[in-house]
């Protein structure tokens, strides 16, 4: 599923597996389908950075897209 953000920039996706994430990289935004785990959504709402710790530590893997 691909995303469009509100300011017209492509979102990227990630997954860990159970949770998706789509991260707009020119306004900071981000959505999440949580796989019916909200308390995954309450963290990352709460503190977004954990996102990006997710991604460095290769927990959450860029989805990627044929174009
Ligand atoms: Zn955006």
């Amino acid at each position: 599923m691909k995303h469009k953000c509100e300011c017209e920039s492509n979102m990227y996706e990630y997954t860990d597996g159970t949770h998706d994430i789509w991260l707009c990289y020119r306004c900071g935004r981000f959505e999440g389908a949580s796989g019916g785990d909200e308390d995954f959504m309450q963290h990352i709402t709460n503190d977004p950075l954990l996102i990006l710790e997710l991604i460095e530590d290769k927990v959450l893997i860029p989805v990627i897209f044929k174009s």
